[in-house]
């Protein structure tokens, strides 16, 4: 090998460096986007602004990389169908602390950072929680130093941009990479190619042994599109490795050898389609053949690169569990179960008991649902054509796995049936959760409750055979983003007083606990909170030409609209509010505006129709001069990170409200309560562990609890009781029933009306009306004592350091992973060891 030149390399200028920054945004604009750079104008001048961050993230990504290599650190690859990063400019500049110079810089320049980060448009190739956990994730692994990767897929079109017309909720196509995006890097050299369809054949090999091979294959191509992702103030920078799908290098050559030359390019086009457009559904499986090749393209990919980072370095397969960690997000990508045996046996050519202990030390599964709309399965038909050796795979797997059953429950032939890997009726399917908990060597809850409730009621039979096999891991969210960044505000309040360690130790903010009492520091915490509520009323103005009352209580439920998350329930309050209202405005005594946002499933009729109902209820009330101007409600189109960091800050009350036992951890409920809101929730989800860490007087928790929602279905709930023995319900729910706030579309909600009280109301609303009515009059009572409201508002604030994602990746490092952090060692601008291994 011929040895490396001294590298000559000059490195970029330290980040604070305002006038190398001003240099390099200025040079951009000339030398990367062919642009005068006078007069500046905005659009060049962000990317410009991106393109000079990206360089100082570089020199810190290659030096964490061969650090990495040379100490032959054990790695995390974090597998997700979905990433909902949000923007990354101001998040990046947090991150790399360059926010001083940047605003400097662009200020010179004549521009405003806010300004310039608005132009940004949000990568949102995620539906909700499961793609933003995954942000908050590879944000946190930076944060401790952890040799970890992102990898999903670059999806053309993410989630849809939500319109609304007539207060319906209209779709429009989300064309994010329109104007280029500068911050990743695509890799058109580096390609894999993935195959599909075709069959398998057995052949001898030189050994005489009976091998398998697939062929006969349509083979795509994945390209490499990489996005670094910055820790906090520490020179460590991850890689989030998106697969954009190519076709491969090669024309069809029977079209081509035809003649048919264009009928070969349409090939090549369709080829392209597989990483086209995310799937926009949140907890429920569609089970499209294209989202299948979406999964396995990803997957296979993947794997390529992995054993092509690690092959070299191992002494024989049995050590790679010792160097490699793989999580995978929810059962989107277990099809990697299947890929690295078949990887194992039919390539690297190992014993199936070798392989499959290989495999089993290497994966770790994250369950993200109870919901049983949600539990992935493929037609065995289905899997059998796109796949045809890894069904083969699952099947042999499947009966080795039922052995143990029959050994471990001997004379149970129904456990058989119900634990297999396979469902029989009423069609063969591939159950996916079966297949990643068999093949991992650990499976997470994302809350305690939610974890609880999987060994108890979901495999209760898989806890005996697999004793500790299912733990917990509580979901978390990055402090980085959601406080320094959202709520500078609150941020530099939070540091006046114990200093910045924070950022990176969220536990302590329980410093502030002395300051509670501080009537000073409450008026300063409310004084912030009131500034926030400004910018989001201007916000509102600017996007709906509603004026809002600033000392209104802004209680707000922003998140994906789904039936079990109830913002049914939350309208319906507020319908029986405005009832009061008309009768007697002097009977209600706090303003309240009411915030919805949330995206529906293109496909969820129901889902959809309570953002009509929302809307035609906002319609009416918004526009009833009768009422004092005490009720307001405001639908916010296209919810989404960038308009969660607006909203959140300014929130008084959480809506958290889910019937429970359905929410696996809930991320939103955590970005409330660090930013200060109150919550109002059932004891749901994580809602448990923030009652815990804040204290039972400092939330408002009403409801079922999961065992009594259980309970209830089974003994029989019925809805007509809540109905006729609640006056107000009744009212309300009369007049939506007589078209009060329709009439122009008379009928169209009875479908919600009919789910609540013919349908058995299963999401248990009307059972949870009547505590969630008289609880939010407990909020209108504390709410006007605002010291007492501003005590418990810090209280809630302070005690946020559980959630932070920092601890959730902590847990997974030391328990799961068992992956070391790499000690601190700042990037000094030098890079001096070997690299071949990005
Ligand atoms: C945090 C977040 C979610 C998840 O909210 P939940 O209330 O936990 O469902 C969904 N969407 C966006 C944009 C988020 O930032």
């Amino acid at each position: 090998m011929p040895s490396r030149p001294v590298s000559t390399y000059k490195p970029l200028c330290q980040s604070d460096d305002k006038d190398s920054l001003k240099n390099d945004i200025q040079r951009h604009v000339i030398s990367s986007l062919g642009n005068d750079y006078d007069p500046p104008r905005p659009y060049p001048y962000y990317k410009a602004l991106a393109y000079a961050v990206r360089d100082r993230m570089v020199d810190r990504w290659i030096y964490t990389q061969r650090r990495y290599h040379e100490s032959k650190a054990k790695r995390v690859y974090y597998l997700s169908l979905e990433f909902l990063p949000g923007r990354f400019l101001k998040n990046n500049i947090y991150n790399l602390n360059m926010d001083q110079c940047s605003r400097q810089a662009v200020a010179e320049f004549g521009f405003d950072l806010e300004d310039l980060s608005e132009l940004e448009w949000d990568a949102g190739l995620g539906n909700g929680g499961l793609g933003r956990l995954a942000s908050c994730f590879l944000d946190s692994m930076a944060a401790l130093q952890i040799p970890g990767h992102g990898y999903g897929i670059r999806y053309d079109y993410g989630i849809f941009f939500q319109t609304l017309s007539n207060g319906h909720q209209i779709e429009k196509c989300d064309n994010w990479l329109r104007n280029g995006n500068p911050w990743e890097f695509e890799r058109p050299e580096n390609l894999y190619e993935v195959q599909f369809g075709g069959h398998t054949e057995a052949y001898q090999d030189e050994n005489g042994k009976t091998s398998f091979r697939w062929v006969g294959t349509d083979n795509i191509m994945a390209m490499a599109c990489d996005t670094l992702i910055p820790g906090y103030d520490n020179g460590h920078v991850i890689n989030m490795r998106l697969w954009a799908a190519k076709s491969s290098r090669e024309f069809n050559l029977e079209f081509f050898n035809m003649g048919n030359y264009v009928g070969a390019v349409e090939d090549r086009i369709h080829s392209e389609t597989i990483s086209k457009v995310l799937y926009p559904n949140d907890s429920v499986d569609q089970g499209r053949e294209l989202r299948l090749r979406q999964q396995y393209f990803f997957v296979s990919a993947t794997f390529q690169d992995i054993l092509r980072r690690h092959k070299k370095h191992i002494a024989c397969w049995s050590e790679f569990p010792d160097h490699v960690a793989v999580q995978l997000n929810d059962t989107h990508p277990s099809i990697a179960v299947a890929e690295f045996m078949r990887l194992l046996i039919d390539q690297e050519h190992l014993e199936w008991n070798e392989a499959w202990d290989v495999c089993v030390r290497t994966f770790a599964y994250t369950n993200h649902t109870l919901l049983p709309e949600a539990l992935e399965t493929w037609p065995a038909a289905l899997l059998g054509r796109v796949l045809p050796r890894h069904m083969e795979i699952i099947l042999e797997i499947n009966r080795h796995f039922l052995a143990k059953v029959r050994q471990h429950f001997p004379g149970r032939d129904d456990l058989l049936e119900k634990l297999s890997i396979i469902q029989e009726h009423p069609e063969r399917r591939v159950r996916m959760a079966h297949l990643a908990i068999v093949g991992s060597h650990t499976v997470n809850g994302v809350s305690a409750l939610h974890s609880r409730l999987l060994q108890e009621r979901v495999f209760p039979e898989f806890v005996e055979l697999f004793p500790g096999k299912i733990r917990n891991v509580t979901n978390g969210i990055t402090p980085r983003r959601w406080l320094l960044q959202a709520n500078p505000g609150l941020a530099a309040l939070i540091s006046q007083h114990i200093g910045t360690g924070w950022i990176t130790h969220l536990d302590e903010m329980k410093k502030l606990a002395p300051m509670v009492d501080d009537p000073a520091f409450r008026e300063a915490w409310r004084k912030v909170k009131k500034e926030n509520k400004q910018r989001l009323l201007r916000y509102v103005l600017r996007k709906t030409g509603i004026n809002i009352d600033e000392s209104s209580l802004f209680d707000v439920q922003v998140k994906r609209i789904h039936e079990y998350k109830r913002q049914l329930l939350n309208i319906i309050y507020v319908i029986s509010l405005y009832n009061r209202l008309r009768k007697d405005p002097s009977s209600v005594t706090v303003p309240r505006t009411v915030f919805f946002g949330g995206k529906a499933a293109p496909s969820y009729v129901a889902a959809k129709l309570v953002i009509k109902l929302i809307n035609s209820v906002a319609e009416v009330v918004n526009n009833d001069q009768s009422i004092d101007n005490k009720l307001k409600i405001i639908f916010l189109s296209n919810y989404c990170v960038s308009q969660a960091e607006k909203i959140i800050p300014a929130a008084d009350l959480s809506e958290q409200i889910s019937t429970a036992g359905m929410e696996a951890s809930g991320t939103g409920n955590m970005k409330f309560a660090l930013n200060g809101a109150l919550t109002i929730g059932t004891l749901d989800g994580a809602n448990v562990e923030i009652m815990e860490e804040v204290g039972r007087d400092n939330i408002f928790i009403f409801g079922l609890k999961a065992e009594e929602v259980a309970e209830k279905r089974r003994s029989g709930h019925n809805p007509w009781d809540c109905y006729h023995q609640n006056p107000a319900l009744r009212e309300t729910l009369d007049m939506i029933r007589d078209n009060f706030f329709n009439p122009e579309e008379p009928g169209i909600f009875q479908p919600l009306l009919h789910s609540l009280l013919e349908g058995g109301d299963h999401y248990m609303l009307l059972a949870d009306y009547a505590d969630y009515a008289a609880t939010q009059e407990a909020v209108d009572k504390l709410y006007l004592d605002q010291d007492e409201w501003t005590r418990r508002s810090i209280i809630n604030s302070i005690n946020m350091g559980k959630f932070s994602s920092d601890r959730s990746i902590g847990d997974y490092a030391r328990d799961i992973w068992k992956v070391e952090p790499l000690s601190r060692a700042d990037f000094n601008g030098n890079c001096p060891l070997p690299g071949e291994d990005a």
